[in-house]
């Protein structure tokens, strides 16, 4: 699940040339979502048959505190929250838990917006034993989306739609917030949309 850090950079270079067209958060958060689910359906239908069955993995990657380091965007983390918070399984006491979880692995991981953030490796607060990602359908990142466990490597997805849906998550957080997208981690950018939303 480690994610190129080429993405970041291209956009940070490229912002100040390019014109983008205002959007709606909650119009971005409704695209957001569509995109991620198509991805989902097109790594499925074709390449989830020759990968393991993640639900039956007794190592789960998400857990392993030495493998994740996922880096999303303000609007990819907007959309965990609300994807919670707004669930009818789950709602604000399981938010409010993943924030508990967000908290304690930034403090064990040394995770922050400083430095290098691709460089740091932590165990996703979002994972639970037994259910797995707690954003599974709505709101996981495209780079979870795209990993999986195959026995061949032939049989591994190819890189170039996992880019482009990056690329397009990257162009919806600049027509909403109108500045260069940033990538944090998981719990760094939970606990930042937490304390920005406590200050309103
Ligand atoms: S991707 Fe592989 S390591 Fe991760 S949960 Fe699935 S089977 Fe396990
Ligand atoms: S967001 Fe979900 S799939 Fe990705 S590392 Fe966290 S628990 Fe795993």
């Amino acid at each position: 699940m480690r994610r190129a850090h080429g993405l970041a950079r291209f956009n940070r270079r490229t912002w100040r040339r390019k014109q983008v067209q205002k959007l709606t958060e909650n119009r971005a958060l409704v695209q957001l979502r569509e995109i991620k689910q198509g991805f989902a359906r097109y790594i499925d239908r074709n390449f989830g048959r020759f990968a393991e069955d993640c639900s039956k993995c007794t190592t789960p990657c998400c857990a392993d505190a030495q493998f994740v380091n996922i880096n999303i965007t303000r609007l990819e983390a907007r959309a965990m929250i609300e994807t919670l918070r707004e669930s009818s399984k789950y709602g604000p006491d399981k938010v409010a838990e993943v924030l508990d979880r967000a908290q304690a692995t930034a403090t064990t991981y040394g995770l922050s917006e400083e430095g290098d953030t691709f460089e740091k490796t932590y165990a996703c607060p979002l994972f639970e034993k037994g259910v797995g990602c707690l954003v599974h359908w709505k709101a996981k990142p495209a780079p979870c989306i795209q990993h999986g466990c195959y026995e061949n490597w032939q049989h591994l997805p190819e890189a170039g739609t996992l880019r482009r849906v990056e690329r397009t998550v990257a162009r919806l957080n600049e027509q909403v917030y109108e500045k260069p997208v940033e990538f944090l981690t998981i719990p760094v950018w939970l606990l930042k949309i937490n304390r920005e939303n406590e200050r309103q």
